[in-house]
């Protein structure tokens, strides 16, 4: 009989299996919490081979992989990862942010590794049941969240530089606070102007492990002058990309004397933050002042400082909502940004502070809204 082409598993979350830990960690106080160091009890693992496509899910106590050190992830950069958040609500119920919005963004990295790609619907229904397996480590406290870390490897043991025919998608759990647990805490920016973080046709708009460990040392010269973020640059005039391992927007009042919110456009470079989405969204249904998508270049920022129409700088991601900026150390020039012209020891200005207000409202069901999600 002539082969026919097998038609290969989808990931289902209906076949999710459960193996309960016997041994429960005792939960950390949240006080006493650091981003990414604790991990829950269970994890969520689900192995994919060409053969047969997504096995069948499981939720497993938290521990240990075992890879061979042959493993493709070792050797070439296979991985690719999520970054999410549970928040408990006044009523206890657990609510996701958006989590449609980082399946779509996972698919897209998965495919830029040739790695294989899910039906996110499924996995999300996956995750809930995580959640729920877990929900005593969801705190429950405004401000904390569980951080959910979906990660996707290949894991064919083999040292040829070609697709992985072998998978691995796991989901681990990290209670978390808020980034900055005395309120705002303005960040200084050191302008880059010799790396850059990704390019035209590069991998910048996926969320490849690949991406971060080479910020690291720009960000220890960063820290050298004195500042917090680097500042990601991209060609002769010094366009704005990222800011650290976050969007960045500029409120500024425009050239036409108008008040607008920038952010770079999504050209391929940039990541697609949920949280620059978000905004984006959220400033357009106010229609209080212009919102643009395009090139912001260093000039610009100079000669608007220079100006006085340099309003507010803040940066954008899922760890803090919005992390302002109050200087910008570029080529030797330290740009000031204002923070609240009204209120001197505010440590971020009113737009900054209003984003963070309505995402954390809906993050945390005091608002109603489609993007909160119940589990
Ligand atoms: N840019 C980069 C490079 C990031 O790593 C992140 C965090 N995922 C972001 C932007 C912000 O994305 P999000 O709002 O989805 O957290």
């Amino acid at each position: 009989a002539v082969d026919e082409p097998t038609q290969l598993h989808p990931l289902k979350a209906s076949l999710l299996q459960k193996t309960l830990s016997s041994n429960l960690k005792p939960l950390i106080p949240n006080h006493e919490l650091v981003f990414g160091k604790s991990f829950s009890d269970h994890m969520l693992l689900t192995a994919w081979d060409s053969k047969y496509g997504w096995h069948a899910p499981e939720i497993k106590p938290y521990g240990p992989l075992e890879l061979e050190p042959s493993s493709v992830v070792f050797h070439y950069a296979f991985t690719c990862f999520e970054g999410m958040k549970a928040y408990k609500d006044k009523q206890g119920r657990i609510r996701l942010f958006r989590p449609d919005m980082n399946m779509k963004r996972m698919n897209h990295s998965a495919a830029r590794l040739a790695l294989p790609t899910f039906d996110g619907n499924e996995y999300i229904k996956c995750l809930k049941e995580l959640l729920r397996t877990d929900s005593r480590w969801v705190p429950d406290e405004r401000g904390y969240s569980l951080y959910l870390r979906p990660t996707l490897m290949g894991t064919e043991e083999v040292l040829g530089v070609r697709a992985s025919n072998e998978a691995l998608l796991f989901t681990i759990c990290s209670p978390v606070g808020p980034y900055f647990s005395s309120g705002f805490n303005a960040v200084s920016l050191y302008a880059n102007v010799h790396e850059v973080r990704a390019w035209p046709g590069g991998v910048g708009d996926a969320k490849l492990g690949a991406n971060y460990a080479p910020t690291i040392k720009p960000a220890e010269e960063a820290a050298k002058h004195g500042c917090q973020q680097v500042l990601w640059l991209i060609g002769e005039n010094h366009q704005l990309m990222e800011v650290g391992a976050m969007n960045i927007f500029v409120y500024w009042i425009n050239k036409q004397g108008k008040p607008e919110l920038v952010t770079p456009a999504l050209n391929g470079t940039i990541l697609p933050g949920v949280t620059r989405d978000s905004i984006l969204s959220l400033a357009r249904s106010w229609g209080e002042f212009e919102v643009k998508e395009g090139t912001i270049t260093m000039g610009e920022i100079s000669e608007a400082s220079d100006e006085g129409r340099l309003l507010e700088v803040f940066g954008s991601g899922t760890a803090a909502i919005v992390s302002p900026v109050k200087h910008i150390l570029y080529l030797g020039k330290d740009i000031h940004v204002p923070l609240d012209p009204k209120n001197p020891k505010s440590q971020a200005g009113p737009l900054t502070k209003r984003f963070n207000e309505t995402i954390m409202a809906i993050q945390y069901g005091e608002v109603p809204h489609e993007w909160s999600v119940v589990i």
